[in-house]
């Protein structure tokens, strides 16, 4: 059973195929510059990387390069579109529609389209792919899979903004959460790690990339997480400001002359550790920079380091203790640094790092030492793995 994961961003479709016997990837790539001009990215698990400029004027024709590749004689892994036995594609808001992944029909289509107000950068080009996978492979099940979802056992008091109840009830402003398939993926994987029942553990999750964002597992449940209404809530992030007090938007609308459209580009694109720094949004180059004697990199990580700290912090109150903490993505799976400063704040639990452990990167380990008050993980996350499981699951 082979499975194709598709995620469809506004200019750019990744994808992977993957074999369910085994859960192998076959195939993986992505289609980039759509609308602009296009690139196409494509590695076979046995093979190396083609690059290929093709035109890619919209998602339709990204889906048909992608096949191509897919299909191709040389490079290509499958000898027929019929090879592909499910689409399993990663939606990114499904509002308070959608609490798990489902076969997508007319009425998914219509829910998802419910969320672009919400989602106006995500939803509109992952229906746009859902469209576009219809007309190129037509008749092969799909599925969606959303990213709010695994955040929809919430509790009130979690979600609920204090803003006057109207607006929920006319607008859904609420906290949603991101990254769920992420938070699912690791929080499943650190209860087996720490031998405990996922129905019966504490877990805190901390997905650590370009965006960012913490959750409070109970239970098997997210219960908590950093991310709200939008992706912009929460942790500082690598352009995103986290949270801020509002009151700063007009503020900086008044000071600036400035719409309230700008000062929400500000704080997604320009804010964050690139927006203190102002050195980037890579934490590659912060570390390095800081190394160098950038102090304004410093203190962009250590305004990153203690934020991620404090929310670990919160959840620990949230769920009256937690098992364990994991740290997942680009960051989380490959900084020690980053790792060793948050649990620099967990001291007070009885915490300690086995450094050489913690030196380790993109592998499932504990980094902890024996007998600390809280485990720590590094647990890779796998979105795409999810999404193929999932759809598998959904399609049988
Ligand atoms: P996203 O999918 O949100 O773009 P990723 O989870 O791929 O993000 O994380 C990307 C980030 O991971 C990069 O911006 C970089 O800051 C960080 N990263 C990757 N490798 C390292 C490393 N070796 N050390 C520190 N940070 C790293």
């Amino acid at each position: 059973m082979n499975i194709l994961v598709l995620n469809c961003g506004s200019s750019s479709l990744k994808y992977q195929l993957i074999d369910m016997n085994g859960e192998n990837v076959l195939a993986k790539g992505i289609c980039e510059r759509i609308g602009i001009d296009g690139r196409l990215k494509h590695s076979p698990a046995d093979g190396d990387e083609f690059v290929a400029d093709v035109a890619l004027p919209d998602h339709t024709e990204a889906v048909g390069a992608m096949l191509d590749a897919l299909l191709d004689k040389e490079h290509g892994v499958i000898s027929e579109i019929g090879e592909i036995n499910a689409i399993g594609h990663r939606i990114v808001h499904g509002g308070e529609y959608f609490s798990a992944s489902v076969v997508i029909t007319e009425d998914v289509k219509r829910g998802i389209e419910k969320c672009c107000d919400i989602a106006p950068l995500h939803n509109p080009p992952n229906l746009v792919g859902i469209e576009a996978s219809e007309k190129l492979m037509p008749g092969i099940p799909q599925v969606a899979v959303f990213d709010t979802a695994f955040h929809q056992t919430l509790p009130p008091k979690a979600y609920l903004y204090a803003l006057p109840y109207e607006y929920y009830e006319k607008y859904k402003i609420r906290k949603y959460g991101f990254h769920g398939t992420s938070h699912r993926y690791v929080s499943e994987r650190a209860a087996q790690f720490i031998g405990k029942p996922y129905d019966r553990a504490k877990l805190i999750t901390c997905h650590l990339g370009g965006g960012a964002s913490i959750c409070a597992v109970e239970n098997g449940k997210s219960v908590d997480t950093t991310m709200g209404f939008t992706p912009l809530e929460g942790l500082v992030m690598g352009t995103r400001s986290g949270d801020i007090d509002p009151a700063v938007i007009s503020y900086l609308m008044q000071k600036e002359h400035i719409s309230a459209k700008d000062v929400e580009n500000i704080l997604n694109k320009k804010s964050g550790v690139l927006g203190l720094s102002g050195v980037s949004s890579d934490f590659r180059d912060l570390e390095a920079a800081k190394d160098a004697g950038n102090e304004r990199a410093k203190i962009a990580l250590e305004v990153f380091f203690y934020k991620v700290a404090k929310s670990i912090g919160e959840y620990l109150v949230a769920m009256n203790g937690a098992d364990a903490v994991v740290f997942t993505a680009g960051i989380g799976e490959n900084s020690p640094l980053v790792r060793r400063e948050v649990c620099r704040y967990l001291a007070f639990l009885g915490v300690g790092v086995d450094e050489a452990r913690n030196a380790l990167r993109g592998v499932e380990t504990e980094i902890t030492t024996p007998g600390s008050g809280i485990r720590v993980l590094v647990v890779p996350t796998n979105e795409e793995l999810v999404i193929a499981r999932d759809t598998l699951a959904i399609v049988g």
